[in-house]
């Protein structure tokens, strides 16, 4: 065999979150994933990043094909981004994920502009000299795919994100037969989930998962509220059958929920018409104790319905001492904070509030480093790339690779950017792409340049003043006093003053401006006048401000 591939990751190595990868051969290539990341919460109005698509365009005739794993944000999320940016290549998917796409584009208006192919697993499809094959595998979604790349110089395989929990509802358990298929064909190069490797259990069973929520559910006095991700159909079907056994009549919050639900049913997953679904405004037309809702919310965040709740905010749903909320899921890094802040205010509702930490009320989604090892050892690849991970995760991947008998020269960390150049022999990182992220404010919004965002924190940070003066255009007089105005400096008492001799500062270049104007000499009072108030806020409040001098012409 001869010949190279090369694979170049756009997001989801060093960060959990905005996973995106490009595998090429010399004629043809295909995209795997297109997810973004959530901004930490109180970005300067960032609210999310996405892959920089600009640096894909060059290469959009060859993309024969986009492959979504999944229907996590962090995989599909930048999908209609994509095609708005000009990247027309068919999405395949499978049921579930294809359902979830389906509706981002609706909603983007997109979904004319870009074909979404349904895939099962097994499926397979060839794109010039590369064939992909599909695999299901356990995660926290149904309908998780593994991809199998062929290509000329051999298999490639991509586990998407995973664990190895047989006993997962819905029969989204791990296809073993086609793991096992693709071992004993040879795998060149693995690229494996890295998120869990730092934990050495084994996560429990969604069934355990199930049955705790059971027990706990009969011991509610109130009213139920479980908080889960949106996507996580299974424990979700698992909920709404509980509720059913015990009567309870079950209602959703949120946008998200609402959605996943509808679509979880259009695939099969959930039963609509044997569930008692209620309305949420109608909760208080029931007995408390008869009702379960179901929110969104589970990562704190402060638009959604459990943060309306637990601030006393939202139209219909108001908590009472005899309730209990559990926040079914995982804390995903960076919103630790948001989530801490979100339990202790539900737990000010005097309501009872059970999580993670204190409850077995969650299972991950992800591989633990047991499980991890028994990927390599079963697939016995050649070459081996850590995937999906914080870079300490990477490293560890790497090491537990290198323990489970790969050779260390075949294992290679790689960063989002880095170009990474497979042959039948070699595996090296050979260039890399700068400018990898797009800064997004909202689902449709607008990018955020980065001086957008330069501008933002000096304002967050400085404060800003503005100096108003007028001059008459003929003459280059001024005309009137100047007026000085600040916002964000100091506390009121103090800005008085502050203001007041800001005014002089401004007064003083206004008298040389008007010197240098009698003898001819050519004065950018504006630029002065900003120069001189930043050295004075300097100075006296050991900041400097974003200085906006303004020259009104009459
Ligand atoms: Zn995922």
């Amino acid at each position: 065999m001869s010949g190279k591939v090369t694979i170049t990751p756009y997001g989801g190595l060093g960060e959990i979150g905005m996973n995106c990868m490009l595998i090429e051969t010399e004629s043809s290539a295909i995209l795997i994933d297109c997810g973004l990341m959530f901004s930490e919460l109180d970005h300067f109005g960032v609210e999310f990043v996405i892959p920089n698509f600009a640096n894909l365009l060059l290469k959009k005739d060859k993309i024969k094909a986009v492959f979504a794993t999944h229907g996590h944000e962090d995989h599909i999320g930048a999908l209609g981004f994509a095609v708005k940016a000009g990247i027309r290549a068919p999405i395949y998917a499978s049921p579930f994920t294809a359902l979830m796409v389906r509706e981002r584009l609706k909603e983007s208006g997109l979904d004319t502009q870009v074909e979404l192919k349904t895939i099962h697993s097994g499926g397979t499809v060839e794109f010039g000299d590369l064939k992909v094959t599909t695999a299901q595998v356990n995660h926290s979604i149904v309908d998780a795919f593994a991809l199998f790349i062929d290509t000329p110089i051999g298999k490639i395989v991509h586990t998407g994100d995973f664990k190895l929990d047989q006993t997962a509802f819905f029969g989204d358990v791990m296809e073993w037969d086609l793991f096992r298929k693709a071992a004993s064909e040879g795998v060149l190069l693995l690229l494996s989930d890295s998120t869990n490797v730092e934990h050495d259990h084994l996560a429990q069973g969604e069934p355990s998962v199930a049955a705790r929520l059971e027990e706990l559910f009969h011991l509610a006095k109130g009213m139920i509220v479980v908080s889960l991700f949106s996507s996580n159909v299974g424990r979700m079907a698992n909920i709404f059958k509980i509720a059913t056994k015990m009567g309870k009549k079950i209602a959703l919050t949120g946008r998200s929920m609402e959605q996943n639900v509808r679509l979880a049913h259009e695939r099969g997953a959930i039963d609509l018409n044997t569930t008692n679904i209620i309305s949420v405004d109608s909760i208080k037309d029931y007995d408390r104790n008869k009702v379960l809702l179901l929110s969104t919310g589970c990562q704190g965040e402060p638009r959604s319905a459990l943060n309306r709740i637990a601030n006393a905010e939202h139209n219909h749903v108001s908590l009472h001492e005899s309730d209990l909320v559990i926040l079914s899921s995982s804390q995903i890094p960076g919103n630790e904070k948001a989530i801490s802040k979100l339990v202790n205010q539900l737990f000010q509702s005097g309501a009872e509030v059970l999580y993670d930490a204190v409850e077995e009320v969650h299972s991950t989604g992800h591989a633990t480093r047991p499980e991890l090892k028994k990927m390599i050892e079963m697939m016995k690849p050649k070459y081996f790339i850590p995937i999906h991970g914080e870079y300490r995760h990477l490293v560890h991947h790497a090491n537990l690779a290198h323990e489970t008998g790969i050779p260390e020269k075949n294992i290679c960390v790689v960063q989002n950017g880095e170009v990474v150049e497979l042959t039948p022999d070699s595996l090296q990182i050979v260039d890399k792409v700068e400018e990898l992220r797009v800064m997004i404010e909202g689902r449709d919004g607008q990018d955020i340049t980065k001086s957008i965002l330069k501008d933002r924190r000096k304002l967050a940070e400085g404060g800003v003043v503005f100096c108003l003066m007028t001059r008459e255009r003929d003459s280059g007089r001024i005309l009137s006093k100047p007026q000085v105005m600040a916002k964000g400096l100091v506390s009121e008492s103090f800005e008085l003053w502050l203001i007041e001799e800001a005014h002089k500062v401004v007064e003083r270049q206004i008298e040389e401006y008007k010197k240098d104007l009698k003898n001819n000499i050519h004065h950018d009072l504006a630029e002065k006048v900003r120069i001189e108030l930043r050295r004075f806020f300097d100075r006296n409040i050991g900041r400097k401000p974003v200085v906006i001098p303004l020259i009104m012409e009459v």
